[in-house]
């Protein structure tokens, strides 16, 4: 079993309701078990500035299998969810990123672990941080706490009407 990390985005087509669909999606896969999910957060678009804020989630749990399977089964469920590529950075309904898969590192052509955008997102590292503490290290990069020191001026709310479930 790895500790895996999942980063969840949405901002299309009720995106708050996109995100706990997907959620509900990867309790029900089989090689990950022990999901936890962290508060929802929205943020400004990180692409091209003419689409709706984002919201996001990171979920923290076990797997078990190959990092080719789980990035498969997440891209199963982008599809099953109507996730449609229009531009880069752009709109989506779903967007399920691994972010970390215990100490594995993986590069690739289709799959990089730990994934290269965490220590530039407040928005993945501040939910890693709620679930997994601010002494939590992802390899390769500083403690969360650190990462998020450095990226003091960025902002993210978080909805706190909302949970994943
Ligand atoms: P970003 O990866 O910068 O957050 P994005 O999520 O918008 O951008 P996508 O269009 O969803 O990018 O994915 C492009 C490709 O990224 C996928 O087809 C997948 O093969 C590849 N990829 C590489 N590493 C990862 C990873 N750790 N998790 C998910 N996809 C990955
Ligand atoms: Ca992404
Ligand atoms: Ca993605």
């Amino acid at each position: 079993m790895t500790l895996t990390v999942i980063a969840l985005g949405a901002n299309i087509d009720d995106p708050v309701a996109q995100l706990k669909e997907a959620f509900q999606r990867l309790r029900e896969l089989p090689g990950l078990t022990e999901l936890r999910a962290s508060p929802i957060y929205q943020s400004p678009p990180m692409g091209p500035k003419d689409q709706p804020p984002y919201f996001n989630a990171v979920v923290a749990g076990a797997f078990q299998g190959k990092p080719l399977e789980l990035l498969m089964a997440l891209q199963d469920i982008e599809k099953s969810m109507g996730r449609v590529k229009k531009r880069h950075w752009g709109e989506r309904c779903i967007d399920l990123d691994i972010i970390q898969l215990g100490e594995n590192k993986t590069v690739s052509p289709n799959l990089t672990i730990p994934h290269p955008g965490i220590e530039n997102r407040l928005f993945v590292v501040q939910p890693m941080i709620d679930i997994l503490g601010v002494d939590h290290k992802v390899p390769g990069l500083p403690e969360l706490g650190t990462l998020r020191e450095a990226l003091s001026n960025e902002a993210v709310i978080v909805c706190e009407n909302d949970v994943l479930g």
